[in-house]
């Protein structure tokens, strides 16, 4: 079946959108519902024994993985405090309670995504010898080149014999343009003609020498690059093993030259990249990219959920996460109200806080069946839908609490009176009726639970 919305059937799509997200809740609890109120009962006690428990089992697992042992510290106490005091979600067990909130205070500090914008920029690299930055600047460059921008690269590490040709090396196999003086010893000058001589390219990455240790030459060379390139970023690149002393090279090259970011390298390895965590609380940064393994082509973009399963050794933290997520929606649900027939303009209130809270309307449609039916939605719809929701919102924070639970009510004198206190226009409110109508069959459909999409999609003019 293929089928294409246009703008004006938007009402057709607000009515998809909650139906199909309808659906979804409603059909899991039909599943789990029993369990899901089973597990509630179990679930609402938690104490200090349990917590202090758990917390042990994180703090082991986190310095196992070389974490800062400040940083550990520091986490226990917000985990402890929060675990006792914030109230289990349905659904969760105290332990996994506990384990989402260890989760949301590591996000906290990890940062959720990259800075690191898909632009024309300036990055330089720094990090100590055989952090992995030559081929970081390599795959860099492909990640770029990869996403349609120009990239070209300067190899401005006069220390390491060899550096220029084994980055010309990588260069050369993907057609990026390297920009070296071999046999000299003048990193800033080199960097004065690289950038003047790759002016025209979008991305420009700066590759520097390294030491084995900090020492105060390489730190005045750092800084003078940085002097001379202003570059957008400067990345700090760390082995995934590097322990516990990242924290004070993050510190050093931080005070220098003011971190904006951290890729952590060789997570193909048995090392679990705690001390990139360290780093990223020191430089109150997040970390950009990670990379697993020695081609070019090994770099991500850094996922936060995959990389705080590897530091706690836990493997199923995805799903604990996204069912956190499930439960934070239901609650918005007057689930009960629904099941037993009664479907009011607070529960379409709810459901479309609950919608907000999900992500962005075209996130949440990407997650529905819809597109593979073969409707296509531009980007403009997605606007127009969003800005109804909106419009929708505003009046309905106008109505009492009477004419929320009972639409029946509100007769013309009333629709007035609404659209004044929002400043909506009498249309809207009507429009919003109209909408709630629509809706109101629909969940009875649902209930009834004989309807289909491709039934509802011809009933309201599909
Ligand atoms: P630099 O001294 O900081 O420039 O480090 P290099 O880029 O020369 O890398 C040092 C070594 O680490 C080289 O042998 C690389 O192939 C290797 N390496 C770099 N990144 C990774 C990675 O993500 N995984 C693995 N397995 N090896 C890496
Ligand atoms: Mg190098």
């Amino acid at each position: 079946m293929s089928l294409h919305l246009s703008l004006k059937r938007k009402h057709l799509l607000h009515c998809n959108l909650i139906y199909s997200w309808s659906n979804m809740v409603l059909d899991k609890l039909g599943n789990s519902l029993q369990e899901t109120l089973k597990k509630l009962v179990g679930a609402g006690r938690i104490d200090k024994h349990l917590v202090d428990e758990v917390v042990k089992d994180i703090q082991r697992a986190l310095l196992q993985s070389d974490v800062n042992v400040k940083l550990v510290m520091q986490l226990s106490k917000e985990i402890k405090r929060r675990s006792l005091e914030e109230k289990v979600l349905a659904g969760m067990s105290p332990k996994e309670h506990v384990v989402r909130i260890i989760y949301d205070e590591l996000v906290k500090i990890l940062g959720e995504s990259s800075k690191i914008q898909l632009k024309s920029q300036t990055i330089m690299m720094v990090g100590l010898q055989g952090s992995g930055k030559t081929t970081t600047v390599a795959k860099l460059a492909r990640y770029f080149q990869r996403k349609g921008l120009k990239p070209a690269v300067i190899c401005a590490d006069t220390d390491r014999p060899g550096a220029y040709e084994q980055l010309k090396t990588h260069c050369d196999k993907m057609g990026v343009l390297c920009y070296g003086e071999p046999g000299s010893k003048d990193p800033v000058k080199i960097v004065q003609h690289g950038l003047a001589e790759i002016e025209k390219y979008d991305v420009k990455i700066i590759d520097t020498a390294g030491r084995h240790a900090l020492e105060s030459d390489l730190i005045k060379q750092m800084e003078e690059i940085n002097a001379i390139a202003k570059p957008d970023h400067r990345l700090l690149i760390l082995d995934a093993a590097i322990g516990q002393q990242a924290s004070e090279q993050a510190r050093v090259f931080h005070e220098s030259i003011n971190v904006t970011g951290v890729i952590i390298t060789k997570l193909d390895g048995t090392a679990k990249g705690g001390g990139a965590l360290s780093a990223v609380s020191e430089t109150k940064t997040s970390i950009a990219f990670i990379g697993a393994g020695e081609t070019i082509e090994d770099i991500e973009r850094f996922d936060a959920q995959r990389f705080i399963s590897r530091l706690l050794g836990m493997g199923d933290i995805k799903s604990l996460i996204e069912r956190a997520e499930e439960a934070l929606v239901e609650e918005e649900f007057d689930v009960e109200a629904m099941m037993r027939g009664k479907f009011t303009l607070k529960d379409m209130y709810n459901q479309m806080n609950a919608m907000n809270k999900l992500g962005p309307l075209k996130q949440i449609m990407q997650m529905l069946p819809l597109g593979g039916m073969g409707v296509k939605i531009s980007d403009d719809m997605y606007e127009e839908t969003g800005g109804k929701m909106k419009v929708y919102k505003v009046i309905m924070d106008s109505m009492n609490e009477n004419e929320m639970t009972e639409p029946k009510v509100i007769g013309s004198s009333r629709i007035m009176r609404i659209a004044r206190g929002s400043g909506k226009h009498p249309d809207d409110v009507r429009e919003l009726l109209k909408y709630y109508k629509t809706m109101q069959r629909a969940m009875k459909g649902l209930r009834g639970g004989k309807m289909n999409m491709a039934k509802m999609m011809r009933k309201f003019g599909g």
